[in-house]
């Protein structure tokens, strides 16, 4: 479809840095950024030296209560979690098929590349992971009503991550009493993206629905963890046929993974995300 990335038009002028249409108003923050859209990487005019930031990545899979998933099958999701991921972002290539300017394309790619990633498991549940380049995922067991499960959701939506009153949780809201999604089996799992109001996001995954899928349970996860993941990473749609972001497809499949045309997606929101870091620090 021609027009499932316009929220992200890059370069509708066919320029270089000055014309991006940046930040994309998916994660836009309210107030302070429109400067941003200038470049993000000049301030009063000059190229600013970024060479002393270490930027990080960071994937977090919260399991607050500790024993929902199995420690070894969530050992290895998470270390497949990882690897995929940072493949996914590092690998050169995909970016190009969705930006035509070769410079763009190597800006990109440079900067990504110098990205440190990792990916960790929290068993306490103490910290909020709002950061522009965090991204959160609780690991939830339903047990119990759909309504506890689901309340205790929107306390973490509401409480914990301040998204409050706006159209996020009210989707949440909707998303989770309206239609208990939480005793429909297919339903995996949610996540509430960046949009205009907070460049924060979620993922929450049904763990308890792991052995609903043929295949090792490391594998189900990971799988149902990257999906989650790829909407967090602005891929807000489902796609058919055989790759990750394809809701229909077998989660059991140690061979799923992103189409390229996502793992160029995911490549650009990541680096603008980096991007709007580097900008935020060099005003601090
Ligand atoms: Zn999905």
């Amino acid at each position: 479809m021609g027009n499932e990335n316009d929220y992200r038009d890059y370069n509708k002028a066919g320029a270089g840095y000055e014309h991006y249409s940046y930040p994309s108003p998916l994660y836009a923050v309210k107030d302070g950024m429109k400067v941003v859209d200038k470049n993000p990487f000049k301030k009063d005019g000059e190229w600013q030296d970024h060479s002393h930031l270490t930027i990080s990545l960071h994937i977090i899979l919260i399991d607050p209560r500790g024993n929902h998933v199995n420690i070894e099958v969530l050992s290895k999701a998470k270390d497949k979690v990882s690897a995929d991921i940072k493949n996914t972002i590092k690998s050169r290539g995909f970016v190009k098929l969705r930006i035509p300017n070769k410079k763009v394309v190597a800006e990109i790619e440079e900067t990504i590349n110098e990205l440190n990633i990792r990916v960790s498991v929290d068993t306490k549940d103490m910290k909020v992971y709002n950061g522009i380049l965090d991204y959160p995922v609780y690991l939830l067991h339903h047990k119990g009503t759909a309504r506890s499960t689901s309340d205790n959701l929107l306390h973490i939506i509401t409480d914990k991550y301040g998204f409050k009153n706006d159209s996020s949780y009210e989707h949440a809201d909707s998303v989770f009493r309206d239609n208990g999604l939480w005793e429909m089996e297919d339903y995996n799992g949610i996540t509430v993206p960046s949009d205009t109001n907070h460049p924060q996001k979620i993922c929450f995954i049904k763990t308890d629905i792991l052995t609903n899928y043929r295949g090792d349970q490391d594998v189900v996860l990971a799988n149902l963890i990257k999906h989650e993941l790829g909407h967090a990473f602005g891929i807000l749609r489902h796609y058919k046929g055989k790759q990750i972001m394809n809701d229909q497809a077998d989660m059991g499949d140690a061979k799923l993974d992103f189409s390229k045309l996502n793992k160029a997606d995911i490549q650009r929101d990541v680096f603008d995300r980096i991007s709007i870091y580097k900008f935020q620090k060099s005003i601090q």
